[in-house]
């Protein structure tokens, strides 16, 4: 047997056959030795949904502990997915970094990373690492689009968007954006991302999956309007590849836009409490006032004004109150320029 430190096979163990017609709803099994329990293991809720010949997609949601909408609305599909009416093959994870779900956080509690920070994965490293490196080389090369429902956490509240990166071949540009436009939130946008590489966006786009994944709300609550999007939006695109009876309903449509650059974001000068002025969605200039940060424990002290670097509308908003120097308190999105 090889040790852990010298495997490439994942550790990850489960009991479900990927190709059996039919419904299967289970567990992948993540290996987590602890005090007490010497084999446990971390049962992390997948399901795999075979219908007749067809294409392949895998639905994510949970990626973040902290984003709710894509827990509900995967689980709940999971559930009501007939195999009977169904072209091709749905794998389903409600709640990827289950641990985080489960606690409400962005970050795993037991190895402390985000997983959405850990793709490809490593098969002999952490709780995240074992499971990125799972669905990196297991689930993706299944599936030939992948849709992560993510929202905006308990820092941000986003306006409600499906988003994708900057690819270099224009035919993945546009059947990407043709995925989005049928997912059909009100915004798609295109985006730079502060720290990419290691997201579900990035690992698909490098097995040739097509891509996207959505901000569906935050401030850390469940947001009614992004759940009833994302739930369409998941139907839309079952619909969309033929997979199940019916056309997408895309009604109003969707708006292209991007975070071409780094300038979009705004980032807190200092550690301090931050009093946003704008709402998702809101219209704002360069050089306008983004929000005051407040020095509470040095009351005498005037709130520094922190402005807006382009302009746009605003498509994440913070508020979560406490901010730290670096923390980004703001991103502006523009119109799409191809
Ligand atoms: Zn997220």
């Amino acid at each position: 047997m090889p040790s852990a430190a010298t495997t490439t096979k994942t550790r990850i163990f489960h009991e479900l056959d990927f190709d059996q017609p039919g419904k299967q709803i289970g567990y992948l099994r993540v290996p987590q030795s602890r005090d007490g329990g010497a084999w446990s293991t971390i049962e992390v809720p997948i399901a795999v949904v075979n219908g007749s010949k067809g294409p392949a997609v895998l639905f994510t949601g949970g990626v973040h502990g902290d984003e709710y909408e894509g827990q509900i609305a995967v689980s709940r599909l999971a559930r009501r997915l007939d195999p009977q009416a169904l072209r091709g093959k749905v794998i389903l994870m409600p709640a990827v970094d289950l641990p985080a779900a489960l606690a409400g956080r962005r970050m795993c509690p037991i190895d402390a990373r985000d997983f959405n920070r850990c793709l490809p994965g490593d098969p002999a490293g952490s709780f995240c690492q074992m499971l990125a490196h799972f669905v990196d080389s297991v689930l993706l090369p299944q599936v030939e689009i992948s849709v992560d429902v993510h929202a905006a956490g308990n820092a941000m509240e986003a306006a409600l968007s499906s988003t994708m990166h900057w690819v270099q071949d224009p035919s993945v540009v546009q059947r990407t954006k043709a995925l989005a436009e049928n997912f059909a939130a009100p915004y798609n946008v295109v985006f730079w991302g502060v720290d990419e590489g290691g997201t579900m966006a990035s690992a698909a786009e490098r097995r040739g999956v097509l891509a996207i994944s959505t901000e569906l709300g935050g401030y850390g609550r469940v947001s009614v309007e992004g759940v009833r999007v994302a739930e369409r939006g998941l139907d839309n695109v079952l619909k969309w590849m033929g997979m199940i009876e019916g056309k997408p309903e895309t009604s109003p449509g969707t708006r292209h836009m991007e975070v071409r650059d780094q300038k979009g974001y705004v980032f807190a000068p200092s550690e301090g409490l931050f009093e946003p002025l704008h709402l998702p969605g809101a219209q704002v200039r360069a050089g306008q006032l983004a929000g005051y940060l407040h020095f509470i424990e040095e009351w005498a002290r005037a709130p520094v004004p922190v402005e807006f670097r382009s302009d746009g509308h605003i498509w994440m908003a913070p508020g979560s109150g406490r901010v730290k120097k670096g923390d980004v308190v703001g991103v502006v999105m523009q119109p799409y320029s191809g």
